[in-house]
């Protein structure tokens, strides 16, 4: 499994540079080491696009950000993506102000992804 762990901003940047390479990383993080149906547990499934997969079973369709940090985030993905990173590499308290002006997104907003990342882990 390829799992990013540098701390280097630019690097980390050059990653992921759009929505799609976050959600390519989701889905090797998801289902290429093991897919397991949400619904039933079954273990088989078809890719129903890039993003989705569909189980052999029950026919449950799945999106790669289901069941993750990530689900439902409106703001994009990719802002969700540094929002983590920043909150992973730094050993300083971030506020949601500090982190709305760096990320582009309303302090509401990052207050709770914020809270929703630290919920998660
Ligand atoms: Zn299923």
């Amino acid at each position: 499994m390829y799992l990013y762990q540098g701390q280097n901003l630019i690097a980390f940047a050059d990653c992921f540079k759009l929505d799609e390479n976050c959600k390519e990383y989701l889905v090797h993080m998801k289902w290429l080491e093991g897919y397991e149906c949400l619904r039933c547990g079954n273990k088989i499934y078809q890719t129903r696009s890039i993003f989705s997969s569909v189980c052999n079973k029950c026919s449950y369709i799945e999106s790669v950000t289901a069941n993750t940090l990530f689900h439902k985030v409106k703001f994009g993905i990719r802002k969700a993506f540094f929002i983590c990173f920043e909150m992973s590499t730094t050993t300083k308290s971030l506020s949601a102000n500090y982190m709305a002006q760096r990320c582009g997104v309303t302090e509401k907003t990052a207050r709770f992804f914020m809270h929703k990342v630290r919920e998660y882990q």
